[in-house]
């Protein structure tokens, strides 16, 4: 029954966010692609947002969890791998949103010990409202406790496992207040949570504590500290690349200037969608969120008018 009720819940938030307009969403129909990114470290693809998995001798550590009724595919996927029987031990979430932690509960259930910054299990146990501070508002449950992750940090947090030192490392006020980057440097591979995703222009969710320019923070910091050919993970799509960061960091740049020219200019969103501000980078625009809605998510980022933000402690 909770299973049933957390799969409407999520489907529900999924057709909102039509963030994966492409699965119009039969579960039954996912499949599982794995990808070797490097080393011991794979890339799993289904529905929802990006997985990595570090796979070895001591068991599995996945990242980020998609979709509860596809948490039997996934560990199907990793068992096919043939590289070890021991089960996921750790689950670490990037940020709280269904489409990454919805299959905390089932992980859970088979022994898995979910790991998050302190602020995604606070979301998850009060759901809320996430959305661009505007128009753009998509309603989230709150989570059942056994999906709740049961270590949760504040700053970081490291697991030794598979002779990695895996690190996750909060950066706060970017996509979400409760975002973490997870470092695999031994494999020389990242995973970006949902501060860095190729379907355009990003979603933000201000309304749960995100920010462009804490995004805007976040990878800059991220993608000087680290090696030029290292593999990058995004939230969603494709395996990248540092240059592919920062083609992505350069447009929230110039993208957020150019709206905060029109706040010094008194302009209003209305104004500045009409005026097509955005246009010159409209090939961002529509994988998930168009030109007008990310004139609004920059107005609303940019002149501090959030929703009620969670404050990290
Ligand atoms: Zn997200």
């Amino acid at each position: 029954m909770t299973r049933m009720r957390i799969a409407a819940v999520l489907v529900w938030t999924l057709m909102a966010c039509a963030v994966v307009r492409a699965q119009e969403q039969d579960f039954s129909k996912v499949q599982i692609k794995v990808t070797k990114v490097a080393g011991n470290i794979y890339m799993l693809e289904g529905a929802g947002g990006n997985i990595a998995a570090s796979v070895g001798e001591d068991g599995i550590v996945i990242v980020d969890d998609q979709y509860a009724p596809l948490a039997d595919k996934i560990q199907a996927a990793l068992k096919d791998l043939k590289i070890t029987d021991k089960p996921v031990r750790f689950v670490i979430n990037t940020h709280y949103h269904g489409d990454h932690t919805g299959g905390n509960e089932p992980f859970a259930n088979t022994g898995s010990t979910v790991i998050a910054q302190d602020n995604v299990r606070k979301r998850l146990e009060t759901g809320g409202v996430a959305g661009n501070g505007g128009s753009l508002k998509m309603e989230a449950k709150p989570a059942s406790k056994g999906a709740l992750p049961i270590i949760t940090f504040e700053h970081d947090v490291t697991v030794h496992l598979n002779g990695e030192d895996i690190r996750a490392l909060h950066f706060p006020a970017g996509h979400t207040d409760g975002d973490a980057v997870i470092f695999f440097p031994k494999n020389n591979v990242v995973h970006m949570g949902d501060d860095f995703v190729r379907y355009g222009f990003p979603f933000i969710d201000v309304a749960s504590g995100g920010s462009v320019q804490g995004m805007i923070a976040a990878m800059d910091k991220v993608s000087g500290q680290l090696p030029a050919d290292v593999k990058v993970i995004p939230g969603h799509g494709g395996l990248s690349n540092l240059d592919d960061v920062r083609a992505f960091v350069t447009m929230l740049k110039e993208t957020s200037a150019v709206v905060q020219k029109g706040i010094d200019q008194h302009r209003t969103v209305a104004q500045m969608q009409q005026e097509k501000i955005l246009e010159p980078w409209k090939k961002w625009s529509g994988g998930f969120i168009n030109s007008d809605q990310f004139i609004e998510t920059l107005y609303n980022s940019l002149t501090g008018k959030p929703g009620q933000f969670v404050q990290h402690n």
